[in-house]
């Protein structure tokens, strides 16, 4: 025997009954994003490593450290996408979708790769399901993606989801904002690990949502956006938070709330819920203003969101697992006489009437098909002897209650869609 193979650290494989609640989660997302007009694209897993250095930005982590690149066979350097929006921008720009009315709105559901350190609830190959708006400036439309985000996690029964919200403002404001940081930290560098000294560096806002406690009682006098805040990012914000109120949307400011990934301006957000560390966010998001034009397109101010699907699994409430049981199979037993392709053929008909059958063909005893429609959870097994069939009819056995009835066949799908 050859050595059994495993699969890639950091990867997992999703069994049966887990992926019906996979399959469950995603149809809901499919038809609440249809609601607000959103489309669905599928863009490639695979992309050229430059799209990811632009968009994401070469100073985060998810560029600098995680991402699965590789040369292909012509030497070309490419990457399995770490996020979507980057390809998202990149297909409605190659793709002309720009002559579509604006905004754009569009949805995704798939897997994405980072080279992290395992562990609970982060994996190598993880999923996400996003939205992206794509054309439009104003706080309603962030109102509106919030909305259909917020309204999403509670169709899935997550009581009051809270918004975590924050404002980057416009370049200006956080170039300015990012100068001071730089400045008030600076003379602190050497009590600084050695993530946020080098961050310092490239990124200093990365620095406010450091994990590390000596670090975090260094922020408590770090400068705020408030100051540097231009009016026009500030009444976008403060649209933003009217425009939740009204739509009676639970949200928190979250001052130091700036996300991993360089393109977002103005809002970002986080949602959090009960049952995950507060460092587990959900899903998160923001606006990315400068995205398309760094892209090569015309300027088109837009924002996005992530739910990263492996721990909204994790953390389903169990009113949606509950409701996403499978209808119980009908087990069809061949006795006494009647052959497996008979037995097949009584499958099929049931199957034609919707029913969920599963077919005993390898012909088992009696007593060990009953057992068998036992393990299988079956309401219902159905009994065809070389009897029935003279008389065309069935025999059918009901395993919760122990009777059974001689039923003519041409009757059983009627009776078992009642049933
Ligand atoms: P990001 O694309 O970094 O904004 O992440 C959006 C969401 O994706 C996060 O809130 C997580 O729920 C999820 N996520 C990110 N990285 C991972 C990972 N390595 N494993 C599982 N989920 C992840």
């Amino acid at each position: 025997m050859g050595s059994q193979l495993q699969r890639v650290k950091g990867t997992r494989d999703l069994l049966p009954p887990e992926t019906t609640i996979w399959a469950a989660v995603e149809e809901l997302a499919r038809r609440h994003f249809e609601r607000y007009g959103y489309r669905e694209i599928r863009t490639p897993v695979i992309e050229p490593t430059e799209l990811f250095v632009r968009a994401v930005g070469e100073a985060t982590d998810v560029v600098g450290k995680e991402m699965y690149t590789f040369a292909d066979r012509k030497g070309r350097s490419v990457t399995l996408r770490p996020e979507s929006t980057a390809s998202v921008v990149r297909a409605y720009l190659e793709n002309q979708l720009v002559t579509l009315p604006a905004p754009v709105k569009l949805f995704y559901i798939g897997p994405q790769f980072r080279y992290e350190r395992p562990q609970k609830g982060r994996y190598r190959q993880f999923h996400q399901i996003g939205a992206e708006l794509l054309g439009d400036a104003g706080p309603w439309s962030d109102v509106e993606l919030l909305a259909m985000l917020v309204g999403l996690l509670r169709a899935l029964g997550f009581a009051a989801p809270t918004v975590l919200l924050n404002t980057l403002g416009d370049e200006t404001s956080r170039t300015e904002w990012a100068q001071a940081i730089r400045a008030f930290l600076e003379p602190f560098a050497d009590s600084l690990g050695e993530d946020s000294r080098r961050r310092l560096e490239v990124n200093p806002l990365r620095i406010l949502d450091t994990k590390i406690a000596s670090e975090q009682a260094l922020l408590e006098g770090v400068p705020r956006l408030e100051q540097f805040l231009s009016p026009a990012s500030r009444e976008h914000f403060e649209g933003v938070q009217l425009g939740l109120s009204r739509l009676g949307i639970n949200y928190r400011i979250e001052p130091r709330l700036v996300r991993g990934l360089d393109y977002y301006t103005h809002t970002v957000f986080e949602i959090v819920a009960d049952g995950l560390g507060a460092q587990n966010a959900l899903c998160g998001g923001g606006r990315y203003d400068r995205l398309v034009e760094d892209l090569g397109g015309s300027p088109t101010p837009s924002l996005g969101f992530a739910i990263g699907l492996d721990r909204l699994i994790e953390v389903l409430p169990e009113s949606f697992r509950a409701s996403c049981g499978q209808q119980a199979p009908v087990l069809v037993i061949g006795a006494h006489g009647a052959s497996a392709l008979e037995v097949l053929e009584l499958a099929e008909e049931l199957r034609a009437g919707a029913i969920a059958t599963e077919a005993e063909l390898s012909g088992r005893s009696l007593k060990a098909a009953l057992k068998l429609a036992d393990r299988l959870g079956c309401r219902f097994a159905v009994v065809l002897g070389a009897d029935e069939l003279a008389a065309g009819e069935v025999t059918l056995r009901d395993l919760g209650e122990r009777t059974q009835r001689r039923l003519a066949r041409g009757g059983l799908v009627g009776h078992l869609v009642g049933a």
